[in-house]
């Protein structure tokens, strides 16, 4: 029997487990991080929670005679997907990692790619002070100006990522996350807690709702969450795309569950 370990929380690992499940030689153990009040969960055995870095990884990766590693964590999940290089490297045990392709910008998109969540902040914040700046004189004797109100911003990096925004001044953030970010959330974030699939129709509906300028998000891929991507098009709304981490050197990769399947059967 070959044991493979799937590193998952991604609608991909669920379905590699699955495709798994139906293949006598294999048994597939699933790994959460644990972080998600009601994850869903994928079929077969599943073990929750961090291995204690590279050294608890290679530990456990003996411990249970694992024989190959599927790391299909998300494509921002760089720590885990660092220490599964490493514990691969110094055990033997064979590492692929299956990430689904980032998203594809089309010609009527207007997006800014950044290359970290700190720089999407930054873009806010010029987006912020941008405004202000073309804020219409009302008495122009005394030097007062209209409000120009904040930049309404739809946040989708999810919710540890939030402190990284919640600072910026003449900013009003929509932030959207599975579970309630840490409190205390100040009076200029709104919390919409959600989990996808999302529909363009859903998607329109929000934006329009909440008069939002500008969309933050991260170029994660996949279907589930791609009707935001569509709806700002046809609302011409701008975007903000943090780029995805880096892999690690000489890793190799897939972009489908079914190669990921046939590497993980050998
Ligand atoms: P991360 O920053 O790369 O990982 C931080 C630590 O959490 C890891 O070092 C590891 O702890 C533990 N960990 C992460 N994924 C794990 C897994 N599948 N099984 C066991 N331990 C895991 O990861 P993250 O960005 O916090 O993501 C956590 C989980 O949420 C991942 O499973 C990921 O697939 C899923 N997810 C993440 C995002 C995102 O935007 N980042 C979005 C959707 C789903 P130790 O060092 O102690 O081993």
């Amino acid at each position: 029997m070959r044991r493979v370990l799937i590193l998952g929380g991604t609608a991909e690992a669920r379905a590699l487990a699955a495709e798994l499940a139906d293949v006598p030689s294999v048994h597939v153990v699933s790994s959460l991080a644990g972080r998600v009040t009601n994850p869903r969960l994928p079929v077969g055995e599943v073990r929750s929670g961090g291995f204690g870095g590279p050294d608890g990884l290679a530990t456990w990766l003996a411990a249970e005679r694992i024989d190959a590693v599927v790391d299909a964590t998300h494509p921002f999940a760089a720590q885990m997907t660092a220490s599964a290089a490493e514990a691969s490297a110094r055990t033997g045990v064979p590492l692929l990692v299956l990430r689904r392709p980032g998203w594809p910008q089309g010609p009527a998109d207007t997006w800014q790619r950044v290359d970290s969540l700190e720089a999407a902040a930054t873009r806010l914040a010029e987006a912020a002070t941008a405004r202000l700046a073309i804020a219409k004189p009302v008495e122009p004797t005394e030097g007062t100006t209209e409000s120009a109100g904040p930049v309404r911003v739809f946040l989708t990096t999810g919710r540890r990522s939030l402190p990284v925004f919640t600072g910026l001044a003449g900013v009003w953030l929509l932030a959207r996350s599975v579970d309630p970010p840490e409190p205390p959330v100040p009076p200029h974030v709104h919390v919409l807690l959600d989990r996808g699939p999302y529909t363009v129709e859903g998607e329109l509906a929000l934006i329009r709702e909440h008069r939002l300028d500008v969309l933050v998000t991260k170029d994660s891929g996949g279907r589930l969450t791609a009707a935001k991507l569509v709806a700002a098009r046809e609302l011409g709304l701008p975007v903000i795309m943090v780029d995805r981490p880096p892999l690690p050197t000489g890793v190799r990769l897939v972009e489908t569950v079914n190669a990921a399947a046939l590497w993980a059967q050998g």
